[in-house]
C-alpha cells in the first residue's frame, strides 16, 4: 500500500511541476521530463549528479550542464528545494519544494524529512522573542542514521 501511495504522489508532483512550466511556456524537452521524474519520486534528496547518472541511462547525450539549468530553472519557480552545503555537495528535494527541517547523517550523508509536530511552535516562540515576521526556514539536524549505527 505503502509503495501505491508514494507513487501516486510522485505522480502528482511530477504533474504540478510539468503544467507550472507549460503554463509560463517553457520548453518542455525529454531531458527535462526526465529530470522531472526524478525530482519527483526521489525521496533521498539526490545530488545533481546522481540525477544526471540516472538521466544519462535514458538519454545518454545529456550533459550535467543541462542538468543544473533544469535544476535552476524548477528553483526558480519553487518547484525544487535546495539543500546548500558549504562543501558544494548540494541536495535536491523536488517532493517537497516548501521548508522544511532535515536530519542528516554525518558518515553517509543519508538525509530524511522528519515529520515535527513542534514546528509551527517553534516559528511562533521565534517570532514572539525577535519580533521577526519569519517567512521561511532552514533546519539541519546532524547525527549518525540506524544503519550506520548498526554498521559500527
Ligand atoms: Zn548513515
Ligand atoms: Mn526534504
Amino acid at each position: 500500500m505503502m509503495a501505491l501511495d508514494d507513487s501516486r504522489r510522485s505522480e502528482e508532483r511530477f504533474q504540478q511541476m510539468l503544467s507550472k512550466l507549460k503554463s509560463l511556456d517553457f520548453r518542455i524537452t525529454p531531458q527535462r521530463l526526465a529530470v522531472l521524474r526524478i525530482l519527483a519520486a526521489s525521496e533521498d534528496h539526490p545530488t545533481a549528479e546522481q540525477i544526471f547518472e540516472k538521466v544519462k541511462t535514458e538519454f545518454p547525450t545529456t550533459s550535467l550542464a543541462t542538468i543544473y539549468k533544469t535544476i535552476a530553472l524548477l528553483k526558480g519557480l519553487n518547484e525544487v528545494l535546495e539543500l546548500g552545503f558549504p562543501d558544494g555537495s548540494n541536495r535536491y528535494d523536488g517532493n517537497k519544494p516548501f521548508p522544511h527541517p532535515h536530519v542528516i547523517c554525518t558518515r553517509c550523508r543519508k538525509i530524511m524529512d522528519p515529520e515535527l509536530m513542534s514546528l509551527d511552535e517553534l516559528k511562533d516562540e521565534i517570532s514572539e522573542k525577535t519580533g521577526f515576521r519569519i517567512q521561511h526556514h532552514r533546519l539541519d539536524f546532524f547525527g549518525v542514521c540506524q544503519e550506520c549505527q548498526k554498521a559500527t
